[in-house]
Formats: structure tokens, sequence, C-alpha cells
């Protein structure tokens, strides 16, 4: 047999512990923001047709074209996709099951992503994004909220050198006026379009503000701007928006080139970025998306939201100096001989029935030894269980953390007694 050494796909990480951690303090965090906005939980699948991120995100866009891992199912033929990004699969559940009869939602998911591109810091094959939708809301409100909720999440992970950028992109008549100057623009100057740039001036000349090669960059600075083409009813829209912020104290800076790598968005778009990270200098991306649920099939309703990629997020809470401790057990139980040793599984249940953590000790070995292992836990407290211990129905109780000599309690008074050395007095008399 020929053992060939198994190892995770490129680009695709394992999060171990203390990583891992800083993700589960992260998820939580989350969660609570999320909720203390009104924003609800969806799941859905990480598996969908092809053809919604054909039709929602575009045919012609970096993620479509050549980002996804598309395959057809072996048993089937259905034509499958890994999802690249959260929005597509979540209107198409909104509209699968009629949420939106039941009023505008506010709904939110934590999960990961895949995408087909070259690994590199901050830039992975598996992702994991927090993904915030508004569907249903059509005003500047809305647009508001959602970038008062980042600026909200940054302060309180205290994120350092985090900054907006914002820009309408109108709508879709203003659009087309727009490309159509666009097009005359990048027509006249052809030759100096790369490939891409080439490929995309007929299907997609918007998309060319987006290149990321620098030798575009001043043919780009020169190219008609979408902000003077905007009418009456998106400009007051924006401004709304940007009174909004600043009212709330959040400073911004108007980007014009900014357009976003996914066709749905219209009006407002934002992303909010850092020179901390090189290349992948955006940590969180969105806006408004009103088209996209009619595109998809479902009753025309507005939609915005926005993505935060959390590992570029991680890098950066790292980079400011977060401080995320491990969680370590309250109590770590040792102990020796099989009737201490059934003891001990019913004493340790009973802690946790109080809502401690409690490590058991398992496998043996020297009280030594396993004192060793109860030290390196990080537990605050050991308990100890010998013969010596069952035969005299108490507990030997010694504390890890502080310099005090190891005390014998009755077994029935260990709760007491355990949680006394935990949260000290006041809890213990309070109730
Ligand atoms: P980029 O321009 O960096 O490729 P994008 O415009 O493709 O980003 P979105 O589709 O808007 O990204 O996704 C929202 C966020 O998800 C991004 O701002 C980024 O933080 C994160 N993200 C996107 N692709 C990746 C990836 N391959 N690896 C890690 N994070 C990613
Ligand atoms: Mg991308």
């Amino acid at each position: 047999m020929s053992a060939t050494k198994l190892q995770a796909v490129r680009g695709m990480n394992d999060i171990l512990p203390p990583e891992s951690d800083w993700w589960e303090e992260f998820e939580e965090r989350v969660r609570t923001w999320a909720r203390a906005y009104g924003y609800r939980p969806i799941r859905t699948p990480i598996v969908e047709p092809t053809a919604l991120f054909k039709r929602a995100i575009g045919e012609v866009t970096d993620i479509v074209e050549k980002e996804m891992y598309s395959f057809e199912d072996v048993l089937n033929g259905e034509h499958l996709t890994l999802r690249p990004e959260g929005t597509a699969g979540c209107v198409r559940a909104v509209i699968e099951h009629n949420l939106l009869f039941q009023g505008p939602q506010r709904l939110y998911y934590l999960g990961p992503m895949f995408r087909h591109e070259r690994p590199q810091k901050g830039r992975y094959r598996q992702f994991h994004q927090v993904g915030i939708e508004a569907l249903g809301f059509a005003g500047p409100d809305i647009d508001a909220e959602l970038i008062l909720m980042g600026a909200r999440l940054w302060d309180e992970l205290g994120l350092q050198d985090v900054r907006l950028e914002i820009n309408s992109l109108g709508s879709s008549e203003e659009r087309t006026a727009h490309r159509r100057a666009l097009v005359e623009y990048f027509r006249a100057r052809y030759d100096e379009l790369d490939e891409d740039g080439k490929r995309r001036l007929e299907r997609n000349p918007l998309r060319i503000l987006d290149s990321k090669n620098p030798a575009m960059q001043e043919l780009i600075e020169g190219a008609p701007r979408l902000l003077d083409f905007l009418g009456e009813e998106s400009r007051v829209h924006f401004e709304r928006v940007l009174a909004l912020i600043e009212a709330a104290g959040v400073p911004y800076r108007i980007n014009p080139r900014l357009v976003r790598g996914l066709d749905y968005y219209n009006r407002t778009v934002f992303e909010w970025v850092t020179p901390r990270l090189g290349a992948q200098a955006t940590i969180c991306a969105g806006g408004r998306y009103d088209g996209l649920i009619e595109q998809l099939g479902g009753r025309p309703a507005p939609a915005a939201g926005f993505a935060i990629g959390v590992e570029r997020l991680l890098l950066l809470w790292q980079m400011s100096g977060g401080n995320v401790t491990p969680k370590v057990p309250d109590v770590y139980v040792v102990h020796q001989g099989e009737r201490a040793e059934a003891v001990a599984f019913q004493l340790a249940e009973r802690l946790r029935d109080l809502g401690l953590d409690v490590v058991l000790h398992c496998g043996g070995g020297s009280f030594k030894s396993q004192m060793k292992k109860a030290d390196a836990s990080g537990a605050a407290l050991a308990l100890i269980l010998g013969e010596d211990e069952v035969d005299s129905g108490t507990v030997g109780l010694k504390p890890l953390r502080q310099e005090a000599p190891q005390q014998r309690v009755a077994i029935e008074a260990c709760e007491d007694a355990v949680m006394q050395w935990l949260y000290g007095q006041e809890e213990g008399d309070g109730a």
C-alpha cells in the first residue's frame, strides 16, 4: 500500500487552537452585534446551482469567469458551485420562501466561501465572510445603518487604520449614459488598454475602472466619472446617506472609482479599507443591490448589504493589539483508583450542572503527572480524589493560580467550596 501524505487543499486552511479561539471570540461578538441591530440569522447551503451565481454575480466578472469551484454532480448531472459569496444564496432563499411577504427582512450569516484565486496573505481559496443583508428597504436610512454597523464593530474590536470609501453607482439608466461616455473614452484610447481592458470594453466597460493593473491607473483617472451622470433621485439618496453617516460621526472618503467586482450593485457602494494589509486592503465591502431580487425571479424589492472578510479582519485585529485570551477550564479533576474515578465522574458532572468548565483527567498516571497537566490546563482549581479521600468522604481542593495550601472539604460541601474559591464571598452569600 502506498501511503501518500494527505494534505489540505492548497489555499484552504485548518484553523487550530489557539487561532481558533480568536475565531470563536469573533463569531460570538458578531452574533451579539448583529442582534443589537435587529438582524436575524439565516443559514443557506454551501452548494448552489451554478446558474444562480451566473445570474446574480454576472457572467463577465472575475468570480464567474475564473474563480468558481463548479462541478457536475456525477449522480444526476446537475451543475453545481461552491458558493463564492453569500448574497446570491440568501436572496434565493428569501425568494423561495416568500420571506418578504412578512415585510422587510434584516438577515445575517457567517461561513465559508470558495474562490479559486492565487493564495497569499489575506487571500485564500476557502475563506470566510460575515454577511449582513437588509431586504425590502428602499431608503438611504438602511444604507447608513449598514455603515454605522461596520463602524461600531471596528470600534468594539479596537481596529486601527480602517477607513470608509463610498460611491454611488446610480440607476441603470444613469449607468447606461455613463457607460456610453466610458466606451467612447476608452475606444479613443484603445491602445492604452491592457488585455483584460480590451476584453471588457464591449461587454462590461465599468469593470475596467476596477482594474488593479498599475499601468492602467492614469488612463482610469481620466475616465468620465459616474458621479457626474447621477440624476436627481440618485443624488438625493446619496446625499442623504452621507448626511446620516456624517451626523453619526463616521468619516468617509468619496471614491468615484469604486465600482465593486460584482454586477448586482446600484446606488450606494462602499468599502472599508486599511493600509495595513498590503494588496488585500479591503476588509469589508457592500452596497445597494435593488435589482437583484427581481433578476433572480422574485417580486421586485430593494435591498442592500455588505460582507466582511473574516481572515483579513482577524489579521487586522491582531495587528491592532487585539487580545483574546484562550478560555481555560475552571476546574481540573485528578483522581487515582477505580472508586475515586467513579466519584470524580459524578463530581465533574455536578460542577458542570453549575455552569462550570471542568476537565476530568483521563488516561491515568501518577498524582504528580496529573497535577502537572492540571497546572498546564490553566484551570484555577484542581480537585483531588484518591483512596483516602473516598474513604473519608472528602475531596482535596488545590488552588493552582495562587500560593495557597491544599484544603480538604467534605464531598457534599465541594460545590460550595469551589464556587467560593472561584467567585468569592459576595456570590456565595448574595442570593
Ligand atoms: P478583492 O478585491 O480583494 O478580491 P472582492 O471585491 O473580490 O475583494 P467581495 O466579493 O466584495 O471581495 O467580498 C467581500 C470581502 O470578502 C472582501 O472585501 C474581502 O475582505 C473578502 N474576500 C474576498 N475574496 C477573498 C479571498 N479569496 N480570501 C480572503 N478574503 C476574501
Ligand atoms: Mg476578488
